[in-house]
């Protein structure tokens, strides 16, 4: 059987989870998403025979053969860069993580309203200005939400982040609360935004501290990924 660690493992994070909720006082419900990027097909299978109902992947061109090989009614979610050119295999996902740019935000937003079908969205924010990565940076927030607000084909859930790989305790809280303050500026420009998408493997204790709802585990859930 594959992965024959994770029931035991799900039952570890759940109980850390549970306990970081406590000691965070947010009150949250969160959503563990699978992140089965390089596993195959049987990963998601696996996540779905433990409970699991969440499953992410970080590029199309990987989701949508794994899709096609799994007949469990998973929730797809989409959590790595999206090119423009690809925002028709969107109707296949429940939620984009990483609406990173007013650009991309356009090429989605024609897509929704084309098919008469919002696209259910988080905005991706980067919040200690790190070049690597996309995303809103904290100044253009406020006028972000309010530009996506006007976009009727897109349905703006909530706010996903990354933290920096090496980032020390400080740092995490920093980016986790600023994900927060985000969420805030989106709710304010009328959004339903529900949703704080924050916490990896090694940070997601700090993340539901800080309020995630939505955690995106791999390597803690499936052990190291193939290379
Ligand atoms: C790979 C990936 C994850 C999961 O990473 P782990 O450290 O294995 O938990 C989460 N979010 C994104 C965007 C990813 O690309």
């Amino acid at each position: 059987m594959p992965f024959p660690d994770l029931a035991d493992r799900l039952v570890a994070v759940r109980q850390r989870i549970d306990a970081a909720v406590k000691r965070g006082g947010h009150g949250q419900t969160v959503t563990i998403v699978a992140v089965t990027k390089t596993h195959g097909a049987d990963a998601v299978v696996a996540a779905w025979d433990s409970g699991l109902r969440d499953v992410g992947e970080n590029r199309i061109q990987e989701a949508l053969p794994k899709m096609d090989a799994v007949a469990e009614p998973v929730r797809w979610h989409l959590i790595g860069h999206l090119q423009r050119n690809k925002v028709k295999a969107l109707p296949r996902f429940d939620l984009l993580h990483s609406l990173d740019s007013d650009r991309l935000a356009d090429a989605v937003d024609e897509f929704g309203v084309a098919s008469a079908r919002p696209v259910r969205a988080l905005m991706q924010i980067n919040v200690v200005g790190e070049e690597s990565k996309g995303g809103f940076a904290e100044p253009e927030w406020s006028t972000a939400a309010e530009r996506l607000h006007r976009l009727r084909g897109v349905e703006l859930r909530g706010v996903m982040t990354m933290a920096p790989l090496d980032a020390d305790e400080r740092v995490l809280r920093t980016v986790f609360s600023g994900a927060r303050r985000a969420r805030t500026a989106l709710c304010d420009a009328g959004h339903p935004a529900t949703e704080l998408s924050m916490g990896m493997s090694n940070d997601y204790e700090l993340a539901v501290e800080e309020g995630a709802t939505l955690v995106r585990l791999g390597t803690v859930l499936f052990g190291a990924r193939p290379t």
